[in-house]
């Protein structure tokens, strides 16, 4: 009986010890809480409508009582603001004053205020970090502005809610030239050498500058990413990306954490400091693709792309009539499809212009 005693003492000393190890740290690989464990702490990670998710776009919906985002207050600079290193990630916290409002896209009557913006990217080597996947693929890095609904403040407010924040998902992909919105970003995150360090921001580029230019967008009723992974999220994702430059993307890769590590088990000063750098990269800071269970994505269709399909489809139409025989079959089909787009077209501007 006392020896039994000895041994549950033991026991529950060692479960203690392993619960103050791994406790309260969540991340993405290493020693932390990874994205399949989260739910151990965080029980909303285990929920069935969680984010990211793959979006198929021969799966995806056209909705015609969706519409095109409105955007109030975007184009003013996020000069003002601050740029932190949460060890996640590189957050900018808009500035003190300034709204950056969320409306239209199907949100009815309600109104998102811009909380934060940040970013998820892929570790050194790799040109795989985005969150949600097009097809199966991964974009190279990807950009949440976070909002939430009118007239709350704070995520707790809402996280019973399935629409209390609308996040605004942007792709960053690799052009041909440096993106100068971006390297405003980049500029202030090299000031960033501690962790949980800030920066004041003081050229910064405007909402606007940072999004593409069409509207096109999915659209699904989600979570948030990372713990407490509340399923409280109504998904944009903006279908066009944006683009940045190879360096540009490099310069993300060495963003570190600076967080302190006690147990990386090196026994030398070089080899400790080795460890340290390798562990503090931040990258690779992406949850894999949840299940949709029953959900369903649906996007809306900027009249722009609509329009430059088209004259794609007549262009490459035409240059294939003058290299073959013109029938007069081949004539029709062609004008029927396209007036049938057209016409559709024209439908969805009119649906549009109701609301
Ligand atoms: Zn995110």
């Amino acid at each position: 009986m006392y020896a039994n005693e000895g041994v549950w003492r033991s026991i529950l000393l060692q479960v203690v010890f392993l619960q103050l190890a791994f406790s309260s740290e969540w991340g993405y690989r290493d020693e932390r809480l990874t994205p399949s464990d989260w739910y151990q702490e965080y029980p909303q990670c285990g929920g069935h409508h969680q984010s990211p998710i793959d979006i198929v776009t021969n799966d995806v919906l056209v909705d015609t009582s969706l519409t095109k985002l409105r955007l109030n207050g975007y184009g003013q600079s996020l000069t003002g603001g601050s740029l932190v290193n949460n060890g996640h990630s590189v957050q900018v916290n808009f500035p003190p004053g300034k709204r950056y409002i969320l409306s239209g896209g199907g949100f009815g009557s309600k109104r998102y205020r811009a909380l934060q913006l940040h970013f998820h990217w892929p570790l050194p080597g790799s040109v795989e970090g985005s969150e949600h996947t097009m097809n199966g693929k991964h974009l190279p890095i990807e950009m949440h502005i976070v909002h939430i609904k009118e007239p709350y403040d704070a995520v707790e407010q809402v996280k019973n809610m399935t629409d209390g924040l609308a996040v605004l998902g942007v792709f960053l992909d690799i052009g041909e030239s440096k993106n100068s919105a971006v390297q405003k970003v980049l500029d202030c995150a090299e000031k960033l050498t501690k962790a949980d360090s800030t920066t004041a921001i003081a050229d910064g580029p405007s909402l606007l500058d940072l999004l593409p230019d069409s509207g096109t967008f999915h659209r699904y009723f989600g979570s948030l990413t990372t713990p407490p992974c509340y399923e409280t999220v109504v998904w944009t994702i903006l279908a066009q990306p944006v683009l940045i430059s190879r360096d540009q993307l490099r310069a993300f890769q060495q963003i570190k954490s600076f967080e302190s590590k006690h147990d990386s088990g090196c026994s030398d000063s070089a080899s400790c400091l080795d460890t340290m750098v390798d562990e503090n990269i931040i990258g690779g800071n992406f949850r894999p693709t949840q299940p949709y269970n029953g959900r369903v994505v649906t996007s809306f269709v900027d009249t722009k792309d609509d329009i430059r399909d088209i004259e794609n489809d007549v262009d490459a139409l035409c240059s294939k009539m003058t290299s073959s025989k013109k029938t007069v079959e081949r004539i029709s089909q062609c004008a029927k499809k396209q007036a049938n787009r057209i016409l559709k077209l024209l439908r969805r501007m009119f649906a549009s212009k109701d609301q």
